[in-house]
């Protein structure tokens, strides 16, 4: 079992739970839903006001990075699949191919769906 920290950054309190756990922590404390901090980061001790805002801040930014990097995987595999359908299209009539153009055009329009 691995456990995976999460925390409420008001009482600036930590709740360690099993990894595979399907609902998120509340706070013991003033039962908010607590933010996910990871696996093996070093927790500031609870006095330490500064410490917390700057780990608060430190996720906010991974999260952002996280979110940016999707965006632009999501932009590439959108274009790679554009480009694939059109070098199909392009090509002769064969069995298969009207099935693999349906194929990623439901793909295409599940990519375009989540962006
Ligand atoms: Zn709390």
């Amino acid at each position: 079992m691995s456990n995976r920290t999460w925390g409420c950054f008001d009482c600036r309190k930590t709740v360690r739970r099993d990894s595979f756990i399907e609902e998120t922590p509340i706070c013991p404390d003033c039962g908010v839903t607590c933010i996910y901090i990871g696996y093996q980061i070093p927790i500031p001790p609870r006095r330490d006001q500064k410490a917390w805002s700057e780990l608060r801040e430190q996720l906010r930014s991974e999260a952002m990075l996280r979110q940016e990097v999707a965006r632009i995987r999501g932009v590439k595999g959108r274009h790679a699949l554009e480009h694939e359908i059109t070098r199909i299209e392009a090509m002769s009539e064969n069995p298969g191919r009207q099935a693999l153009l349906t194929q990623l055009r439901k793909q295409l329009a599940y990519i375009k769906a989540r962006n």
